[in-house]
């Protein structure tokens, strides 16, 4: 008999989701993480930290803008140590919970890193020194991702931070350079821009957040044209150097030597473009996983790889790399191990950018129908009729619907606007449960919410939104 019927390698939300599942499920579970408690990647160096920092940013910003209500505070002064004390302090009580979640169900954990001996064997390098065999019924690799660096932006300073070091928040930079315009720029550049340093951001494609729809990134990066000095699109950093006064760097693109001076020199830059899947679990190639070129496990609609004792889950097995995925992935190969008959077949994964404002979708998106040649209705509610928007003064924000027209099913939603990241949970119900348009409609929304957003997009698309005049087309 082995050891453990599953093992678990990775203990991030989509890792610990599995074990506490397999355990729940009557399983004899073991979880292996370098980390003391589970939380991986996320809840220790991303989603949770990130988001701790974003939420006094966001009190900043809005101290700020109360001068225009008649309030007003003076400069803040920052304290930051006791703002990192905060912020880990938020980590250390998640993670002692979920450490606690792991003893209370009683989940074997493993402080160390794995290596595959054969398929059904794992040594574990004990953080604590020695190491541990464990034999496996089941194995299920949730290993995440790591920062992509590509070679031009490596550089061995600590003043060119990843998300990790930046999230250490070593001071307040005067001026920074954040490479790349996607999820983790956006958030952390906004966290240094709130806290005071000058942010610039360079973007190789020609808009931020490659793949959200145009409209609602728009609204985003009108505010950050505010909030941050500069944002240099279709420009790639092509060289970077350290000296003494700070880091030099070379830029590349359309506008570099007439708008963009091609030579700056910054405090500190941050590099955030991209990650990659981390499947270099040692061992791996003693067993039939197969990897694909570009480094994703592959894996079947129930979380199969080719060697049958052997699941993946998350950030390693593909797009998109997000916690939420993980999550459900890892729930549905425990699943399939206590041989129910079930697949990973979502209709929506939500996407959240916690800026300000937040940016939301899920489901299709109006550039994937545009893509796929596929008509779409579109009912879009700008947040300027919404009374609760008014109230905040953020009539900014903007809430969409992607409409099947011969059903009126709705296929996709897609938000911008403080709590977008909230609301779009209720664009994935309606999404899931095949809701139409008439559901959304029908459904009674709480006044005066943003909520209500969402059920005047519906009646948008019907030509009978109260606060919208715009009558339906014949
Ligand atoms: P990203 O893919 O979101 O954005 C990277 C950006 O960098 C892209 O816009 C890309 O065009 C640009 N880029 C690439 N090479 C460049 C270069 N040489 N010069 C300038 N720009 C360049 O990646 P990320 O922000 O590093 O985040 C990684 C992943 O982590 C995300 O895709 C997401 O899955 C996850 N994440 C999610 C959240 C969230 O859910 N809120 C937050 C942070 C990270």
């Amino acid at each position: 008999m082995a050891d453990v019927q599953v093992v678990v390698i990775g203990a991030g939300p989509g890792g610990y989701a599995a074990a506490f599942l397999a355990a729940d499920l009557g399983l004899k579970t073991a979880l292996v993480d370098p980390e003391i408690n589970p939380g991986g990647v996320c809840v220790y160096r991303g989603c949770i930290p990130s988001k701790a920092l974003l939420h006094v940013a966001n009190l900043l910003a809005e101290t700020r803008h109360a001068e225009a209500w008649g309030v007003s505070f003076g400069e803040p002064k920052i304290d930051l140590a006791k703002l990192r004390a905060f912020k880990d302090n938020v980590v250390k009580r998640l993670t002692g919970g979920t450490g606690l979640l792991a003893k209370s169900r009683k989940v074997q954990y493993v402080q160390g890193r794995g290596e595959m001996v054969d398929a059904h064997t794992l040594r574990v390098k004990l953080a604590a020194g020695g190491e541990q065999t464990l034999t496996f019924d089941h194995a299920i690799i949730a290993t995440g991702s790591v920062p992509a660096v590509p070679a031009p932006l490596k550089l061995d300073d600590p003043r060119v931070m990843d998300s990790t070091s930046a999230l250490d928040l070593p001071d307040i930079p005067k001026s920074m350079l954040v490479v790349g315009g996607g999820y983790i720029g956006l958030e952390l550049g906004s966290v240094y821009a709130a806290l005071g340093s000058a942010v610039s951001v360079v973007e190789m494609t020609g808009g931020l957040l490659p793949g959200a729809d145009r409209d609602l990134v728009d609204v985003l990066a009108k505010r950050i044209g505010q909030t941050m000095k500069a944002v240099w699109l279709n420009t790639r950093v092509v060289q970077m150097k350290a000296e003494a006064g700070g880091i030099r760097v070379t830029f590349e693109g359309d506008k570099v030597g007439s708008e963009i001076q091609k030579e700056q020199v910054f405090d500190r830059v941050l590099v955030a473009v991209g990650r990659r899947p981390n499947a270099s679990v040692p061992g791996l190639e003693a067993t039939k996983v197969v990897v694909d070129p570009r480094g994703f496990i592959v894996v079947d609609d129930q979380m199969r790889t080719a060697e049958p004792s052997i699941f993946a889950i998350g950030d390693v097995v593909g797009e998109p790399m997000l916690a939420h995925k993980a999550s459900h992935e890892g729930r549905t190969a425990v699943e399939v191990i206590a041989g129910e008959k079930v697949a990973f077949a979502p209709k929506a994964i939500p996407a959240v950018v916690f800026t300000d404002p937040e940016l939301a979708w899920a489901g299709l998106t109006e550039t994937q129908a545009q893509k796929a040649g596929r008509t779409v209705a579109i009912a879009k509610f700008p947040w300027a009729a919404s009374g609760r928007a008014l109230t905040l003064d953020r009539a900014d924000g903007l809430t969409k619907l992607l409409i099947d027209p011969a059903t009126e099913r709705i296929l996709g939603v897609g938000l911008v606007g403080p709590n977008a990241g909230e609301l779009i949970a209720e664009g994935v119900l309606a999404i899931e449960m095949g809701a139409n348009a008439t559901d959304l409609k029908l459904s009674i929304h709480p006044h005066p919410t943003l909520s209500e957003t969402l059920m005047e997009s519906a009646e948008v698309f019907f030509g009978q939104s109260t606060h919208v005049y715009k009558p339906k087309r014949s």
